[in-house]
């Protein structure tokens, strides 16, 4: 039994009725384990080809399409994410799309999760509205903390489904200012950064793996907000720029770095454009002479490996904030990404 929902009927009927020979299969990391040996071993039942991606996938931008094709595979099946509009820029930037299922592979929980320490929290605070969100992997549970919720005479605002990714938080802008605070369901700390950054609102973080809640308040809002600033105003001093962008396709932004080209060349700042699979500090290490870098692929690098850097790393919209296209109160109001 998998601890997630890997949808395993559908892929095999797909499988059967396109008598697909090889495919591909992509797994987040973390994600490796257990569900990986299910799938593996229910694929080899059907006689097929079947390999593994071992590079990290680390979104549903990062589909491992270049390396299907590369093993003649004619299926990609990536687990640990959903659509949100990428897969579609992957497949218009090949000549040949291949097929590709996206299974979000939804958390299922041993025991029935139990949303006491939520509550008792909200009651503490006095909430009367908070806003909802989930990654992925636990959006399934928002309907039923929902419920809990509404019948509490808690206002619950959630948009769409309530889901977030490292690079899309609508939910959380359009429930900021009509919310007391945040709910959200989702485990360790890359995405309470993002809710942190994109709300000025408290956080009660419920982890649906050990079910403890962890509480962040308007001041660890502030701490992070200011970290940005101080960077801004490093970055603000370069006279020299690096433009990042990965060959990713669902993070390869031509038009992106083609802005950011032209506004430098506008104010006569020179610029060298770098672009690369893996964006890490030993590929910025050859360019000693760049003062700072502007990040066009996923604007998560420029925020959660800041400490890996030793050169400011920016975001899009923080660049444009640095030239004056975009106010600071705008970041603070619509985030850093
Ligand atoms: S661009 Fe970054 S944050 Fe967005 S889906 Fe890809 S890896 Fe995640």
């Amino acid at each position: 039994m998998s601890d997630y929902e890997l949808e395993i009927d559908q892929i095999v009927q797909k499988i059967r009725e396109n008598s697909y020979n090889s495919v591909l299969i992509q797994f987040p990391e973390g994600m490796l384990d257990k569900p990986l040996k299910t799938i593996k071993e229910t694929l080899s039942k059907e006689n097929i080809k079947v390999y593994v991606a071992g590079d990290p996938s680390y979104g549903v931008c990062d589909l491992a399409v270049d390396l299907a094709k590369k093993l003649k595979c004619e299926l990609l099946i990536h687990f640990g994410h959903s659509e949100f509009g990428f897969q579609n820029q992957v497949n218009s930037a090949l000549s040949e799309p291949i097929d590709v299922i996206l299974v979000p592979a939804y958390y299922l929980s041993p025991q029935e999760l139990d949303y006491t320490p939520i509550i008792r929290e909200i009651k503490k605070r006095n909430w009367k509205t908070v806003g909802l969100a989930a990654t992925i992997q636990h959006i399934k549970n928002l309907d039923k903390l929902e419920e809990i919720l509404v019948n509490k005479n808690i206002t619950v605002n959630r948009y769409n489904t309530g889901q977030v990714l490292g690079c899309h938080v609508t939910t959380l802008h359009k429930s900021n200012n009509v919310s007391d605070g945040f709910i959200s369901v989702h485990a360790g700390y890359f995405h309470t950064h993002g809710f942190l950054l994109n709300t000025n609102k408290p956080l009660i973080q419920f982890d649906p793996y050990s079910g403890s809640i962890t509480c962040y308040e308007e001041l660890d809002h502030d701490k992070v907000v200011q970290k940005r600033f101080a960077l801004l105003t490093q970055a603000k001093k370069a006279k020299y720029w690096g433009i990042l962008g990965s060959s990713k396709l669902g993070q390869l932004n031509l038009k992106m770095i083609s802005n950011v080209q032209s506004l430098l060349a506008e104010r006569e700042l020179p610029s060298i454009t770098v672009v690369a699979e893996n964006i890490n500090p030993h590929v910025l290490a050859n360019f000693s002479y760049i003062d700072a870098w502007v990040v066009t692929a996923c604007p998560r690098l420029a925020i959660d490996d800041k400490i890996r850097f030793n050169k400011p790393v920016v975001t899009f919209r923080e660049f444009l904030c640095i030239f004056d296209q975009v106010k600071w109160e705008n970041l603070l109001e619509q985030g850093f990404f």
